[in-house]
């Protein structure tokens, strides 16, 4: 358990030193406080303290109420070693949030038994919460792009309209797929056609402003959702997605050039509707451009 941070706090001076000396000999980082408002001020400097031990009987604040905001402010564990059974239940202390008791007269060597088993356990659910951040974000990233995928596009959706619903700011959708891309695989591969979905999502998330999120959306079809934005701001962002794409090489195939084109659709949200017809007359626009020839922007205001 070396490099955990602990932090022994005694009002007994005798005790707190001799505690300290035993911990950093057993190679812990340990530091003392004789207080609770010791304690809180040192944590507030050294909110990465792993372990606070502490005793239960000091003047001021005691152990259990020091428990108590510790719990409520930082992701710390605590120990207290009380002298008095009767005074003090373990459920009380487990219910103020601590990791364990101790009972005095303290042997330190079980203390550290328990301290190490307290480190454990604090490892392995910094690990577990770890695990399912990660999970969390896998499931709503598009693994190729990198981009949110439509799970997180309907759901930012969802509350993109409520926030309309709210506040009535103006809120647009893009929607983008590129043009004759089934043509590129076929000529080039799907690896090149990979590569061109990476570029495409890149280019995309290197146009947006700050409060824009980029999607895809399914295959070779993309997704924006611009908060606080008309359709004729979109349809910047959508130009200046457009004109990036078409500065862009991707296969030199015998000496030649090759470019990706998209077409996107934009429309504007107009209540009441729902999401679902939100992003139907998106999905026109884009159709009403693959229609007029490609490598085109639509904008579509309301549905007529
Ligand atoms: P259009 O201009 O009408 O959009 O024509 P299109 O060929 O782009 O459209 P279509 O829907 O016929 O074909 C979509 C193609 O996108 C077919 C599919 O192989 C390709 N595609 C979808 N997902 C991926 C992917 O993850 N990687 C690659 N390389 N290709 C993909
Ligand atoms: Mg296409
Ligand atoms: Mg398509």
């Amino acid at each position: 358990m070396q490099n955990s941070n602990l932090l022994i706090v005694d009002d007994d001076m005798a005790i707190r030193e001799a505690m300290k000396e035993f911990f950093t000999l057993s190679d812990f980082n340990t530091s003392t406080a004789a207080n609770a408002y010791e304690t809180l001020d040192f944590l507030k400097n050294n909110p990465s303290t792993d372990l606070v031990i502490t005793d239960i009987m000091m003047p001021g604040m005691n152990g259990l109420e020091l428990t108590d905001r510790i719990k409520s402010l930082y992701d710390t564990d605590v120990i207290v070693i009380t002298g008095y059974t009767e005074d003090y239940s373990y459920e009380e202390a487990i219910k103020k949030g601590a990791s364990d008791i101790v009972f005095k007269p303290v042997r330190f060597e079980e203390l550290l038994l328990r301290v190490k088993r307290v480190l454990r356990e604090r490892k392995l659910t910094l690990e577990r919460n770890e695990m399912m951040e990660k999970l969390k974000k896998l499931a709503v990233t598009d693994g190729l792009t990198k981009l949110f995928n439509s799970r997180k596009f309907y759901e930012q959706l969802d509350k993109e309209v409520d926030r309309f619903n709210r506040y009535k700011h103006p809120l647009s959708l893009i929607m983008l797929d590129i043009d004759h891309f089934k043509d590129f695989n076929d000529s080039y591969g799907h690896l090149e056609g990979d590569k061109v979905l990476m570029k495409v999502g890149e280019i995309i998330t290197s146009s947006l402003r700050t409060m824009d999120t980029a999607y895809r959306y399914g295959g070779e079809e993309f997704t924006v959702i611009l908060p606080e934005t008309k359709a004729a701001e979109a349809e910047v962002v959508g130009e200046r997605i457009k004109e990036k794409l078409f500065e862009e090489t991707f296969v030199h195939h015998l000496e030649k050039e090759v470019k990706v084109t998209a077409s996107l659709g934009i429309t504007e949200y107009c209540p009441p509707e729902s999401p679902h017809s939100f992003v139907n007359r998106a999905d026109k626009a884009l159709y009403s451009s693959k229609e007029n020839g490609r490598n085109k922007i639509t904008v579509i205001l309301k549905d007529y």
